[in-house]
């Protein structure tokens, strides 16, 4: 076969996936290893692994050309603990691993050197100490799943068991996966893709939500919600005997006792953040799947952070609610920071001032008598309606992402919302992305 034969077939190959994957969404699964599975045996194979992909990513970046490495390398130069010169044996790594690090690496590369084009100032790819992730590219190749097993290229004799491998639905098509170490535990995170399912059925129209500090979320249909995960008993427990042990005071080395006691620290305060994520995903979930247009108003929770409701706020994490609402939403009405939304009576629309203790809002004007946030969520909806009007918003989700477009993530990154939704509305090949930092002096002279 000849080269332009070769393309050809490539070619018509990517056209096909092309238009496979537009009936198809991407989603990301998130597997744990059985930790009662693993066995010595195979805990030291997973660290030797580990090991060697860190031996590997900093043998690459000492090699002068980054971009024509021998990916087929199975002995590695590092230094030992006191800096001597060693060389090391690659016993356990698959050659496609090792393609993968030096993939990222270059794509590291490209991503700072656009940076600096743009007039970021951006430092150099540095030495690691660990590496916690390993990611592996292809599916039946580098990785593969049998059954609740998976099984690693280069050691296909040892299985790992799964946990959660009931998420996959079962025409689900594998892409990558990416195999990392966090606390102690393994998880494997697989990208598939799975058929699209048109969810776009809406029991109701619109809503409005109002955030506060004692209540997170009030809807203008009356629901409350409450997402309070302070830091637990446990962690609090675990961190004063920690106080307590002599080598963590003193800069240096650790005893193996303090060591133990920060992974079960950092475990103990995962449980909590895990139990966090998961009842902030069923909250945005639900509401987004009921209603179609979610009007807020544009609130600065940073703000809240400190003051006499800082603990809580922060407990809640009210900021994550809003972003992930926002980006989940059919269609989403910002409200203004200055609308008065609690000091608005929902019925008259009179203005009066409310006191921050005062939870129930009693109008002089009609006499309405009616909770605080609940009245503030009615006024945000009545208010976001108007803007919808008044603007004449789009009722369509605007379903073009920039990665999708086959922008860089990186040029995107650059981009504020305004700037992306001018750029989205011009045709592809007029763009160009020549954007630059203001100049010091710009700042100056305002
Ligand atoms: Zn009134």
């Amino acid at each position: 076969m000849t080269r332009e034969e070769k393309t050809e077939v490539w070619k018509n190959s990517l056209s096909k996936t092309k238009e496979k994957r537009k009936s198809q969404d991407c989603k990301v699964f998130t597997f744990k290893l059985d930790r009662d599975k693993l066995t010595k045996v195979k805990l030291s194979y997973f660290s030797l692994l580990f090991a060697e992909a860190k031996w590997v990513y900093n043998h690459y970046l000492s090699q002068s050309d980054i971009f024509h490495v021998d990916t087929k390398i199975d002995k590695v130069n590092a230094l030992d603990k006191d800096r001597n010169p060693v060389v090391h044996e690659l016993k356990v790594i698959g050659s496609q691993m090792k393609q993968a690090i030096n993939r990222g690496q270059i794509s590291n590369i490209k991503t700072l050197s656009s940076l600096k084009k743009q007039g970021e100032t951006v430092g150099r790819l540095k030495f690691r100490s660990r590496v916690d992730s390993i990611t592996l590219d292809q599916f039946g190749i580098t990785y593969k799943l049998d059954g609740n097993f998976l099984r690693l290229q280069g050691n296909r004799s040892m299985k790992f068991k799964l946990l959660g491998k009931h998420q996959i639905p079962k025409d689900a098509e594998f892409a990558n996966a990416v195999l990392t170490r966090k606390n102690g535990d393994f998880y494997l995170k697989v990208t598939c893709f799975v058929p699209k399912i048109n969810q776009e059925i809406f029991p109701s129209e619109a809503v409005g939500i109002d955030v506060g500090c004692s209540t997170a979320l009030t809807l203008s249909d009356g629901t409350k919600y409450n997402v309070k995960f302070p830091v637990s008993k446990r962690t609090r427990h675990l961190q004063r005997k920690l106080k307590n042990k002599p080598s963590h005071k003193i800069k240096g080395r650790k005893s193996s006792n303090c060591w133990k006691l920060y992974g079960k620290i950092n475990r103990s305060i995962e449980k909590t953040s895990n139990c966090k994520k998961d009842r902030i995903n069923k909250i945005v979930s639900e509401i987004a799947k009921k209603y179609k247009n979610i009007c807020m108003q544009d609130e600065n929770v940073k703000g809240w952070h400190s003051g006499r409701y800082g603990k809580s706020v922060q407990f809640s994490s009210v900021g994550g609610i809003m972003r992930a609402l926002q980006s989940k939403a059919h269609t989403f009405t910002e409200v203004d920071r200055f609308f008065p939304s609690t000091q608005r009576c929902c019925r008259c629309h009179e203005r009066q001032k409310v006191g921050l203790e005062e939870r129930i809002f009693v109008c002089v004007h009609c006499n309405l008598v009616i909770d605080r946030d609940w009245n503030a969520a009615l006024n945000i909806l009545q208010e976001g309606l108007r803007i919808r009007l008044e603007k004449q918003l789009p009722t369509e989700r605007r379903n073009v992402k920039p990665v999708e477009l086959g922008i860089p993530a990186n040029v995107c990154k650059s981009f504020t919302k305004k700037q992306e939704a001018s750029v989205f509305s011009e045709p592809m090949e007029t763009l160009e992305f020549t954007r630059q930092r203001p100049e010091a002096s710009a700042f100056r002279q305002r």
